[in-house]
């Protein structure tokens, strides 16, 4: 009889794997050397220009116009004169009608968009591509199917649109941004003059090809690059009825005061600094995944970023302990590599803010946690981070860091999880982990947010209205809400 030994595994079990670059090609993209502002249907060449830029190689993209008042002036005539000429008497079903082409283009060239927003914006291409662009295309579809239902909507009101809407986006979500705005402008009959941030025009830009393609009338849609000047420009043109501002809760202030006596209409939806708060009876691995998704999504720029995490204590080593684990798991570089989950920062300027505050923390006396992670050399980028040891007073708990950046706070009792969960000048968002479906309910009338998550977090549906309370600004985006702002009612 042959001696039979049990099989011994002899391989130990793999710790870590290494991934092979999958970059998703640019070939798709086709950039022109200069782009001028979208007004009147038309490329209108700029007086003066800057270069954007990719924020993950400092590769200089194109060459964009920064829109003087006179530009802004041209903009807002051609919009002017579309909604007189035609767009705002046409019927709610024919506007509908180059909505949903709009949405169906997107689609369709969903890829371009895709690889152009994560080269000019720094973010990682599988967020761009499951993301940003179903959720755009998602908005034009969504509002089209409004576009003939506005008397319904809003019945014995008489809806009428309101006229020129000045548009002012944010960097972080360029293109659903974009589509936040426009698409419920259109909708309801209003012309629209849209500026896009000073670091990402470029989605904005090739949108307007898309527009084209649509054979959208000229004039409805307008499209001027530039900074903040341009921005202001818009805000204070005499003919502009409506403003809406997505960005910094100091900018969207300077706007409101600007504003504040002419009669002029105004969305604001500005920062955030959201907790995201986890029971001890949650699902701990999705609570993490969660987690992860809340403020690592996008690196940390999202206004509604769970950038607050509430611990229950009985939980707290545990969590952290997960948490970390799978923080060294996280790939950060190439936004255009499929296998990237943390891309790079939008701007230098940005980079700076968030290390800025990193370092208050540090001197606070918070205790900062990094898994070793090697970053490009050229280009902006931040370290996944999380911080323990935090008092609510620090600035790191109390202050917009927009970034991967989490500040971790206990609780014991869910009194004191809302106190602290509302103890900010800002009231965005929220998240609430826990089994228990009547502790969910109770926390999300508790909390001062406008949008409270159950058992997960950063999801986003164009049927669901989104907006804040207090800093975080006012009026609501998405849903049948989201279309008041742009209509007014005969009463
Ligand atoms: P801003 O508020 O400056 O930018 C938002 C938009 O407003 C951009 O298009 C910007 O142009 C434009 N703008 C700037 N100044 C004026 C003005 N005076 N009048 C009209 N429009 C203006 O945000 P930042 O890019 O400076 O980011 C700073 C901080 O703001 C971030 O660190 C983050 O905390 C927060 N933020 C919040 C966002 C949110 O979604 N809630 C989005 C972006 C930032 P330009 O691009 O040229 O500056």
């Amino acid at each position: 009889m042959t001696d039979i030994q049990p099989r011994k595994s002899v391989s130990p079990a793999p710790t870590s794997w290494e991934y092979a670059p999958a970059l998703e090609s640019r070939d798709v993209v086709t950039l022109r050397e200069r782009y001028g502002h979208f007004v009147g249907g038309e490329w209108l060449e700029p007086r003066e220009t800057y270069a954007t830029i990719s924020p993950s190689s400092e590769e200089r993209l194109a060459e964009v116009g920064q829109a003087t008042a006179e530009e802004v002036d041209l903009a807002v005539v051609a919009a002017r004169d579309a909604f007189s000429n035609g767009w705002s008497n046409l019927p709610g079903s024919e506007r509908a009608k180059y909505l949903f082409r709009i949405a169906r283009i997107l689609q369709e060239r969903s890829r371009e968009f895709a690889v152009l927003e994560s080269l000019n914006g720094g973010k990682p291409i599988k967020e761009s591509r499951d993301v940003d662009l179903p959720l755009a295309a998602a908005h034009f579809f969504y509002y089209a199917g409004w576009a003939d239902k506005l008397e319904y909507a809003f019945a014995n009101r008489r809806p009428k649109p309101v006229g020129v809407a000045g548009q002012i986006i944010p960097w972080n979500f360029p293109l659903l941004m974009l589509a936040w705005k426009i698409a419920p402008a259109l909708a309801c009959g209003n012309t629209v003059v849209l500026k896009p941030a000073e670091t990402t025009p470029l989605t904005a830009l090739l949108f307007c090809d898309v527009l084209r393609q649509a054979e959208l009338p000229p004039g409805v849609v307008n499209i001027v690059t530039g900074d903040g000047r341009t921005g202001a420009a818009l805000v204070t043109h005499e003919d502009v009825d409506k403003i809406a501002f997505t960005g910094s809760t100091e900018v969207g202030k300077a706007i409101q005061r600007e504003l504040a006596g002419t009669g002029k209409r105004l969305t604001l939806e500005l920062g955030g600094k959201a907790a995201n708060v986890i029971f001890d009876d949650a699902a701990l691995d999705q609570a993490v995944e969660g987690i992860v998704n809340g403020i690592y999504f996008n690196q940390g720029h999202v206004c509604c970023a769970g950038s607050r995490l509430l611990v229950q204590e009985s939980i707290y080593e545990q969590l952290i302990g997960k948490l970390k684990r799978r923080l060294s798991t996280l790939r950060v570089g190439d936004p255009l590599d499929k296998n990237t989950d943390v891309g790079a920062i939008n701007s230098k300027m940005q980079l700076e803010r968030i290390e800025e505050l990193v370092a208050a923390g540090k001197e606070e006396g918070a205790e900062i946690y990094q898994p070793p992670c090697k970053l490009p050399e050229k280009g902006y980028w931040f370290v996944p981070t999380v911080f323990t040891n935090v008092a609510q007073s620090y600035r790191i708990a109390q202050e917009e860091i927009f970034g991967p950046v989490l500040s971790v706070l206990t609780f014991r009792t869910p009194d004191e999880a809302v106190e602290k969960a509302n103890n900010t000048m800002y009231g965005l968002s929220a998240g609430v982990w826990t089994e228990k479906g009547s502790r969910i309910l109770s926390m999300a009338q508790r909390l001062r947010a406008g949008v409270v998550w159950a058992n997960t977090y950063n999801r986003f549906d164009p049927a669901s209205p989104f907006g804040g309370y207090r800093e975080s600004g006012f009026g609501r985006e998405g849903g049948r809400h989201g279309l008041e702002p742009y209509l007014s009612f005969d009463e």
